[in-house]
């Protein structure tokens, strides 16, 4: 994510975060993701050199977000101001919960595909002769997405993503994106939040900084499950947690498609480059617009047109204009008495 080009710099009595924001809601966001890895830094930082590190990458990048999902309640921006009133009906649920989803669930089948493409490149599962068409069969498969132009092995798009050509692990970011919920949860129930885990927030709570903090104490000492468990009460990753979250808009998205007689998914891929498409060099340069052959065909005709009406206007108004002249000259006089 593009967060993580911001600059983090832990010195011995101070950590700094060099990044350029302006006040909106993203960079709040955004800023406290950064914060999570500067509060992971300082309280693993008694752990010795080789242990100062996350429990595992997605861990490191979860913990900013379990803040951030606290932080941008409707209730928690209320309380700090940033929010003149709380509207609390379902119709203000559902579009918090969608705003929400628009970041986390759309992302998921990104954060999946990254390191899926780039490990079969690795392994040679993919060759060097496939690689944009492989990218752009993930991209179908797991997001529904096909490009918006015409594609081939000219063309790099995985290298559009800066932690391709930066070789920067990805799949940090689809753990993080489950795990986050699975700490909210733990931490909520432990800061004493009855009602749905969306309304959440554990700004102040003792009890969830505790929880948190020990388990960032640990740094990279334990194996992940282990500081999993001090969160959760269990060792594993799991999207269950995700999907109590998110349960108030799947249900009413379920509906929502019934209503609309929505078709689910999308077809299966069959992206050939170039297939029946238009090429570039196809293209005819006319009167400076870039047209295919068959619109340049028909531009060169409605031209050949314009210029026939105007040929025969021409005629038609120089012979009116002869015979004027003739009746003219024979008698002056009758025209200027008129
Ligand atoms: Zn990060």
């Amino acid at each position: 994510m593009s967060s993580c080009l911001i600059s983090l710099v832990l010195a011995s009595s101070s950590a700094r975060i060099k990044q350029c924001t302006v006040v909106n809601m993203d960079d709040l966001i955004t800023v406290h993701h950064e914060m999570g890895h500067v509060q992971y830094f300082l309280q693993y930082k008694e752990q010795h050199i080789s242990f100062r590190d996350g429990a595992n990458p997605g861990f490191h990048e979860a913990i900013g977000d379990v803040m951030a999902l606290s932080v941008s309640t409707p209730k928690h921006l209320y309380s700090i101001n940033l929010l003149d009133r709380v509207e609390d009906n379902l119709e203000s649920d559902i579009n918090y919960l969608m705003s929400i989803a628009l970041d986390k669930i759309a992302f998921l089948p990104f954060g999946y595909l990254m390191d899926q493409w780039r490990w079969k490149v690795f392994d040679g599962r993919i060759n060097d002769d496939e690689y944009n068409q492989q990218w752009w069969n993930l991209r179908l498969k797991y997001q529904g997405l096909c490009p918006p132009v015409p594609r081939s092995e000219e063309d790099f798009d995985p290298g559009a993503k800066f932690h391709i050509p930066a070789n920067v692990p990805y799949v940090r970011y689809f753990v993080s994106f489950i795990i986050q919920f699975q700490f909210h949860q733990a931490l909520c129930k432990a800061a004493g939040h009855v009602g749905p885990l969306h309304k959440c927030d554990i700004y102040q709570s003792k009890e969830a900084g505790t929880i948190l903090g020990n388990a960032m104490k640990l740094g990279f000492s334990k194996p992940w499950p282990e500081a999993m468990q001090l969160i959760t009460g269990q060792p594993n990753m799991s999207a269950e947690a995700l999907l109590t979250y998110f349960e108030p808009l799947k249900n009413w998205l379920i509906n929502e498609n019934v209503k609309n007689a929505e078709n689910l998914g999308w077809p299966e891929y069959t992206w050939t480059p170039f297939s029946g498409q238009v090429q570039e060099n196809d293209r005819v340069h006319f009167l400076g617009i870039s047209l295919d052959s068959s619109e340049a065909a028909v531009g060169l005709w409605v031209l050949l047109g314009i210029m026939l009406v105007f040929f025969i206007a021409t005629l038609v108004l120089g012979v009116r204009f002869l015979s004027d002249r003739n009746r003219a000259l024979k008698a002056p006089f009758e025209m200027e008495l008129k």
